[in-house]
């Protein structure tokens, strides 16, 4: 029998994971990702996916992000009606994120309109919260590691670390082993369980955000401990544009085991999005999903002051006092932290601390290339605060724990595609893993659909 897979995302970019596997007439995608970053690509979102989407039979999602669950709503829009299967910690994430995409979608689209800067009168989103609602109700929650079964092909979910609920997957066809990665955690995380590989694939899809890199294994705590001290003992705020799930957890859970051993005052700690708020309370509802339960959750998250409503956020950008502001978007494509940029960013006393990768094309990209000014709301904003980024918080392992994830595997896999990476990095990992295992790792190009018989 063939398996055909299809690179239609995440093949030459971070983000727009889709893989189609086709074997025995049917049709599964794995992951359903939104391109995100550069124009260029995010207009991809809006091309006919190349095959109907009503005649895909299942889709199987690694993780909640929304560069591997944000096209969900799309697809259904465009006709899908099949079973979505993933873990239930995805779901529940996958109903906050979904939701909310939808809704900047509409809101883009608003704008569109008011602006005149589009062809259609209205401007139609790419979704709205109706298409997102259809979505949701496609979403099947799965064990880990329980089997599934798909009218021939087996599945499997597996422990990937990087945030609540992620797994790589494995998929069992009448004549071969797919393993797709996912997004793979780290070793050894403050927060999350280490990533676990399968014992078998013949064809391995591997992730390669960080493939070219090797995190910085300085004390993450002490740094932290540092910049807030620093920054709030001059006067200043630490603003962090953080992901609302995932990042935004892990850093508060920090701050406050800090301000618990005394290691940093107890300044006041703002969670400034309602997303990172929704996304905890969900962190507190899968306690064996993650290492934060300590003393019942009494402590994890209690230090920070909840900020719901936007009269709120908006309050925070005239309050002056030393503090420090965890807001979203993480790469400050958007959201409340937009504000609180304009208002911190000129001055010097304040520290925007970038905790984690930010893709070309944002203005994370911007500020950590040490930009002097950054475009806000339409208006230049000059950089005077002091930038610091963090690889150490990063939920993705380096080339190295990419490659310790890999040495997990009984044998190495015979074909191994390098997925989920700028070129840089997906070449760099391509060649370690060669130089590793001695396998040829193919990084594809995208839309290329390969005949998995011919490799
Ligand atoms: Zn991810």
């Amino acid at each position: 029998m063939t398996d055909l897979l299809s690179f239609f995302g995440a093949a030459d970019t971070v983000t727009g994971s889709r893989y189609l596997l086709e074997t025995g007439g049917r049709r599964v995608l794995i992951d359903c990702g939104l391109f995100q970053g550069y124009k260029k690509l995010r207009q991809r979102n809006w091309l006919p996916f190349p095959v109907a989407p009503s005649s895909i039979d299942a889709v199987l999602l690694t993780h909640a992000h929304l560069d591997h669950s944000g096209y969900l709503p799309r697809l259904a829009r465009m006709g899908f009606s099949g079973p979505v299967y993933c873990t239930a910690g995805t779901r529940d994430l996958c109903h906050i994120l979904l939701l909310d995409s939808a809704y900047l979608n509409e809101k883009d689209a608003d704008r569109s309109t008011r602006l005149g800067y589009t062809s259609h009168h209205p401007a139609r989103p790419l979704y709205d919260r109706d298409d997102a609602k259809a979505a949701l109700k496609l979403l099947r929650p799965v064990e880990f590691e329980t089997p599934l079964q798909l009218d021939g092909l087996r599945a499997r979910f597996r422990r990937a670390g990087h945030i609540l609920g992620a797994a790589s997957i494995s998929v069992e066809t009448p004549d071969r082993t797919i393993v797709f990665s996912g997004d793979i955690g780290r070793h050894n995380d403050l927060t999350m369980p280490d990533p676990e590989p399968f014992e078998h694939a013949d064809v391995l899809l591997i992730e390669s955000t960080y493939g070219d890199r090797l995190h910085d294994h300085s004390d993450a705590e002490a740094q932290l401990a540092n910049i807030i001290s620093g920054t709030t003992a001059r006067g200043g705020t630490v603003l962090i544009p953080a992901f609302a799930v995932g990042r935004a957890q892990t850093l508060l859970f920090i701050i406050q085991r800090l301000k618990v051993e005394g290691r940093i005052g107890n300044i006041p700690v703002f969670l400034d999005s309602p997303m990172a708020i929704d996304a905890s309370e969900i962190y507190k509802s899968h306690p064996r999903d993650h290492k934060m339960d300590v003393g019942g959750f009494k402590e994890t998250f209690a230090g920070a002051t909840y900020v719901t409503s936007v009269e709120a956020s908006k309050a925070l950008t005239v309050n002056r006092y030393p503090k420090v502001i965890v807001s979203a978007s993480g790469m400050a494509t958007g959201g409340r932290i937009l504000h609180h940029l304009s208002a911190y960013l000129r001055d010097y006393d304040n520290t925007i601390l970038l905790p984690g990768f930010q893709a070309g094309g944002t203005r994370g990209a911007q500020l950590a290339a040490g930009a002097q000014q950054i475009k806000i709301h339409g208006q230049y904003v000059p950089v005077g605060a002091e930038v610091v980024q963090m690889h150490q918080l990063s939920a993705h392992a380096d080339r190295e724990g990419l490659l310790q994830w890999l040495d997990g595997f009984r044998e190495p896999p015979r074909t191994i595609f390098v997925t989920h990476g700028e070129d840089t990095a997906s070449d760099a990992l391509r060649l370690a893993i060669k130089e590793r295992t001695g396998t040829n790792a193919v990084v594809p190009e995208h839309s290329q659909c390969v005949d998995l018989d011919r490799v």
